[in-house]
């Protein structure tokens, strides 16, 4: 799987491919990430990227021509998908997530100030939005894509089926069972019985029953 990026800050994404699972994944050629500075797409002095809105408003609106000339740049794989990050679109999901990695190639368009020009929507094939509220850019929101995506990818995660039974994986309202790790007591919280006894059978009967999520969105008791 290879992502895209496009954005005015690349420094940020500096971190997030040098540490962590996404490290590694690019380390074992599982994935690869490339970081576009639109800013390079630009002629002029100052490289300028953004400019007032028509009909007056606060702040400024990223152009269309440095994101189109800077899409047209990348190389192109057979299964590729277009995603302009904004507040408006689409809701992303574990569903989503699912449905992108089975892409080849994943172009994320982060956005700044006051977002795009509108015509921008004409080159993309999809808007995702991570939540019903708005941040400053899409940086972060890409990040947020390509991490999960990532994780579904073959070879990415240590342990596949670690993805199996996490929340979300079956459907949207599956919560998975509480995990506890050493020691057994800690301040009074004792860890379950049944998680110390090394009965498998018991074990998987009793993450099953607390892995269900009530319709009030609480855990089975
Ligand atoms: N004026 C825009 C609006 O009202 O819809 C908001 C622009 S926002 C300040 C700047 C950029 O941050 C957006 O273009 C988008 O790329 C990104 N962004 C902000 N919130 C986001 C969200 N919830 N999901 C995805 N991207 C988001």
């Amino acid at each position: 799987m290879r992502f895209d990026i496009l954005t005015i800050f690349p420094g940020m994404f500096e971190s997030f491919m040098r540490e962590t699972l996404i490290a590694k994944a690019i380390k074992k050629k599982r994935m690869a990430i490339y970081v576009h500075n639109i800013r390079r797409a630009t002629n002029d002095k100052h490289h300028t990227v953004d400019d007032r809105p028509y009909g007056g408003g606060p702040g400024m609106i990223l152009k269309v021509d440095p994101i189109l000339k800077t899409l047209r740049m990348l190389p192109k794989k057979k299964k590729r998908r277009i995603i302009l990050l904004s507040p408006q679109g689409t809701q992303f999901s574990q569903k989503v997530a699912r449905r992108l990695a089975g892409y080849e190639q994943i172009i994320l368009i982060s956005g700044r100030y006051e977002g795009f020009d509108h015509r921008v929507t004409k080159y993309v094939d999809e808007e995702l939005s991570i939540g019903p509220y708005v941040m400053s850019g899409g940086e972060i929101p890409a990040m947020v894509v390509v991490e999960t995506v990532s994780r579904l990818i073959p070879g990415v995660i240590g342990h596949p089926e670690a993805t199996r039974d996490e929340t979300y994986s079956g459907s949207p309202d599956y919560v998975e069972y509480p995990q506890y790790t050493r020691p057994p007591v800690y301040r009074r919280q004792s860890v379950p019985k049944v998680l110390l006894s090394g009965n498998h059978k018991e074990i998987r009967a009793w993450r099953q029953f607390h892995s269900r999520r009530r319709k009030s969105g609480s855990r089975a008791a």
